[in-house]
């Protein structure tokens, strides 16, 4: 685990945070809630992959991520537990949302979020994404929701229709950043980002780091700790 000042690739921090659970391997050594430790239970999550691993002990103390991962390494449960374990269940407001490149990530992620959250009965995750039409979406914004997931340009539609009100956020994450900018993402994410409360998390999960990921660290991110997993062979 390196952050990205000292890999020297943005401005070095003040004071470089420590992984306070360096050896926790199983779910149950974090400060995750009862409810969420057996539902990962249920779900036969015994141990944790190693991106959660890395990550968990970062985010679950607040601060902003960098991460490195190849596909099927479990990266969504290491976004979905500490935006859920933020998450109050009692404020009916979105508190937390996560930007995927297409509409099948973000069905996956909704699903997977679905099943982490099901120990809590009442939250509500809406998905937004381009190729539905606007109607529908909205009115289920208008009855409110907990959590959204969507595709930037449908996102930032609803910001720019005053659909999508944002200012209870607390999490942003920005899934498959590198593929969302190869498909001309950029500026929505930017004006999406814009629009969120500055006083957020915000966690970033990339396979690679081309430049347009780096600037959208060094504008949008707070101190990231970088996580990286080489290949395993
Ligand atoms: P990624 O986004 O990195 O491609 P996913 O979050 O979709 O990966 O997870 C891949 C699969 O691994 C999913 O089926 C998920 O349910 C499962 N999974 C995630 N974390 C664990 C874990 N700790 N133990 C067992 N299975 C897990
Ligand atoms: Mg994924």
């Amino acid at each position: 685990v390196q952050t990205l000042s000292q890999a020297g690739i943005i401005a070095p921090m003040n004071d470089t945070i420590q992984n306070p659970f360096p050896s926790a391997r199983t779910f149950n050594e974090l400060p995750l809630s009862p409810g969420l430790l057996s539902t990962l239970q249920q779900l036969g999550y015994l141990t944790m992959t190693p991106i959660q691993a890395e990550s968990l002990p970062i985010t679950l103390a607040g601060n902003d991520l960098i991460a490195q991962a190849k596909t099927g390494s479990g990266k969504t449960a290491a976004f979905a537990l500490p935006l859920l374990t933020r998450l109050n269940p009692r404020r009916f407001a979105i508190q937390a949302m996560v930007l995927c490149p297409t509409r099948e990530l973000a069905d996956q992620v909704t699903q997977e979020i679905r099943r982490l959250a099901r120990s809590e009965d009442n939250i509500k995750i809406l998905t937004l994404c381009g190729g539905s039409t606007m109607r529908p979406q909205i009115a289920s914004l208008e009855h409110g929701a907990h959590i959204v997931v969507g595709t930037p340009g449908r996102i930032m539609d609803h910001l720019d229709r005053n659909t999508l009100e944002l200012s209870a956020l607390n999490t942003l994450v920005l899934d498959e950043a590198d593929r969302m900018l190869d498909m001309g993402f950029y500026d929505s994410l930017a004006y999406v980002v814009k629009h969120c409360p500055k006083d957020r998390q915000t966690l970033m999960f990339s396979a690679t780091y081309p430049d347009g990921v780096m600037r959208l660290a060094r504008q949008f991110m707070r101190q990231p700790q970088q996580v990286k997993l080489e290949e395993q062979h």
